[in-house]
């Protein structure tokens, strides 16, 4: 038997499509010791995702990444049919990270015919998304969940970019008690401050540069607590006008977004709204520029 290796498998990545074969893995990668971080995605894979990867690399003998656009998050008039989908693409970047596997469930395995379960979201997704995306933390606390099951890792890296998600789902696996460690990976932008996502590669140059007020809309909140104001009024009137563009903190650019859904400043543990600036708080911002909605948001210490 010839046992050299060739250099194409050296960091070969399984790529699983079936629920109980994931499940089958997984239980064999503890059964061999190891410990097993997850990274759930929906693809189209910039470096904000494989930050995560690499914090579960870091950590865990063993991390998977899912790859799944999930229908039950999108409402009726958004972009699922549209959502980037570059498979191939981003299994090579994966593999390149040292991922030990993918799971890439189809539509049915996941929904199929009849399926009719979703999961109540905790509280805290009232709020904000809640608002705005009514039935969105419904779908993505069920999609959590079930990737859960079908992955029964130890820890699952999310990332603060989507910070009211990441919330919800430390509640939900709180309150269910799911028994997985959540972990959270810090925002990563591009080199002029644009939180990267992957509906960034919907916007056209010119609505790019628009979409820097949100970045720069944060950053002059967290300089105006750096000056000394505590009055979240006037922090949030700040971030609006930013926003707007009716101030320009930035070089670039010089009109505002189109539609701001929220910019506000809340309680970083509870979301909460606040009137004073005397606790661990978080700005948040959801402003659609053109079509594509984007999201951002900083922490802001007293
Ligand atoms: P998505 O593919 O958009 O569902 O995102 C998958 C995971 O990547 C989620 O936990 C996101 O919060 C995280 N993520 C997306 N963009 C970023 C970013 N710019 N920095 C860090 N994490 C991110």
């Amino acid at each position: 038997m010839n046992r050299s290796v060739p250099s194409s498998l050296v960091h070969a990545m399984e790529v699983i499509h079936s629920p109980d074969v994931a499940r089958d893995f997984v239980w064999s990668l503890r059964g061999e010791g190891k410990t097993v971080g997850l990274v759930p995605t929906m693809g189209a894979l910039h470096q904000g995702h494989l930050s995560l990867v690499r914090i579960s690399r870091e950590s865990c003998d063993a991390t998977i990444a899912t790859i799944f656009v999930n229908p039950t998050q999108f409402g009726p008039n958004e972009d699922l049919d549209k959502y980037p989908r570059t498979l191939e693409q981003d299994c090579e970047l994966l593999r390149a990270e040292g991922v030990t596997a993918v799971f890439v469930p189809s539509k049915e395995s996941m929904y199929p015919d009849g399926y009719s379960t979703m999961v109540a979201p905790p509280k805290i997704a009232r709020p904000l998304e809640g608002v705005f995306r009514p039935e969105h933390f419904s779908g993505v606390v069920t999609i959590v969940l079930k990737l859960f099951q079908c992955l029964p890792c130890h820890r699952a890296v999310f990332g603060r970019k989507d910070y009211q998600q990441w919330k919800v789902i430390e509640a939900m696996t709180r309150d269910l008690n799911v028994g997985i460690e959540i972990v959270a990976g810090d925002i990563i932008r591009e080199s002029d401050g644009l939180a990267m996502s992957s509906r960034n590669r919907y916007l056209s140059p010119a609505q790019r540069a628009r979409a820097l007020r949100l970045s720069e809309s944060l950053h002059a909140a967290s300089s105006a607590v750096a000056r000394g104001e505590r009055d979240v009024q006037a922090l949030q009137g700040l971030m609006r006008d930013c926003l707007r563009g009716t101030v320009a903190p930035g070089a670039t650019g010089s009109t505002g977004v189109d539609k701001i859904d929220y910019a506000v400043i809340v309680d970083a543990e509870t979301m909460v709204p606040l009137m004073q600036l005397d606790r661990p708080a978080v700005a948040l911002i959801a402003a659609r520029v053109g079509s594509t909605r984007l999201i951002d948001n900083q922490l802001l210490m007293p």
